[in-house]
């Protein structure tokens, strides 16, 4: 199976100014494009040949599970992302007010796992077997449904992700990122 970087349902200016083009340009069309073909180079003649990627995710180690999991995960933040947002459902609301209090308390919790990351890696709002609402950190190409974590939502936290539009400022790329979150893409996952 020859994996292939899946579209954006958005032009790459259309995020700007939270991301701009050029962020889009280098973060979806070179570091996730790279992922996606050292996976190809690395599954060839493999046990993972025949496996969807989220199937590699769940068994492979070392470097197959590395490059599978940031297609993963890039394929998921990306996907998430909308321009101008989108209004919180209702279904979704109220798990959050359940687990964090409110929403305004979820943003500061969420804000602060993905500030605090140490290094590169991923904060995540995740479902778990109880089916309830957590925020978790992975480091580097982690990612939680090998923990037995639904994701729900993620943030690329790797400078990668806004050394262009914010350099070091990476609280500010998380701040601006909440609004163009799909928040209707993410109470569809639950
Ligand atoms: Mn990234």
């Amino acid at each position: 199976m020859i994996h292939s970087i899946p579209e954006l349902p958005y032009p790459h200016d259309a995020l700007s100014p939270v991301l701009s083009a050029e962020t889009i340009e280098y973060h979806y069309g070179k570091h996730f494009q790279t992922y996606i073909d050292n996976l190809n180079k690395l599954v060839e003649d493999s046990p993972y040949e025949d496996m969807e990627i989220d199937e590699i995710v769940m068994k492979a180690g070392g470097a197959v599970f590395n490059n599978a999991a940031q297609a993963w995960n890039h394929d998921f933040y990306f996907q998430t992302l909308v321009p101008g947002g989108t209004e919180m459902p209702e279904i979704l609301e109220e798990k959050i007010v359940k687990a964090f209090g409110s929403t305004a308390d979820f943003k500061a919790d969420f804000i602060k796992a993905a500030a605090t990351l140490f290094g590169s890696g991923w904060a995540w709002l995740c479902e778990d077997k109880e089916e309830n609402l957590v925020i978790t950190q992975t480091q580097n190409a982690e990612n939680p449904m090998t923990q037995g974590l639904k994701p729900l939502l993620t943030v690329d936290v790797w400078e990668h992700a806004y050394y262009i539009d914010y350099r070091n400022r990476r609280a500010a790329y998380l701040e601006a990122l909440w609004d163009i979150i799909d928040w209707k893409k993410v109470a569809g996952r639950l």
